[in-house]
């Protein structure tokens, strides 16, 4: 285990036995190799998951969003259920 990643008092370790993929600035938190598949760090769950449970975000370097699909499907069901006003 490494640590990969430290903003705002939240650190991040890498997965036992995985590789550090490099990336070009501290900024970036970089994705991990595990068993020839990559994983990427989820930050509100802060789980490691493979880049296919990521949706597509232009913006970010590496293309995808920072929160996973379980996350986001929670988050979003949060933002809909706010909008209902009772008549
Ligand atoms: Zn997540």
């Amino acid at each position: 285990m490494r640590l990969i990643f430290y903003h705002k008092g939240v650190s991040v370790w890498s997965p036992p036995n995985s590789v550090v993929l490099s990336v070009s600035s501290i900024r970036m938190k970089p994705h991990v190799l595990l068993d020839g598949i990559e994983y990427k760090h989820c930050s509100n769950c802060d789980t490691w998951h493979p880049l296919c449970n990521f949706h597509f975000f232009a913006n970010s370097y590496d293309k995808l969003q920072a929160f996973c699909f379980s996350c986001n499907a929670v988050i979003h069901a949060g933002r809909l259920k706010k909008k209902i006003v009772p008549i």
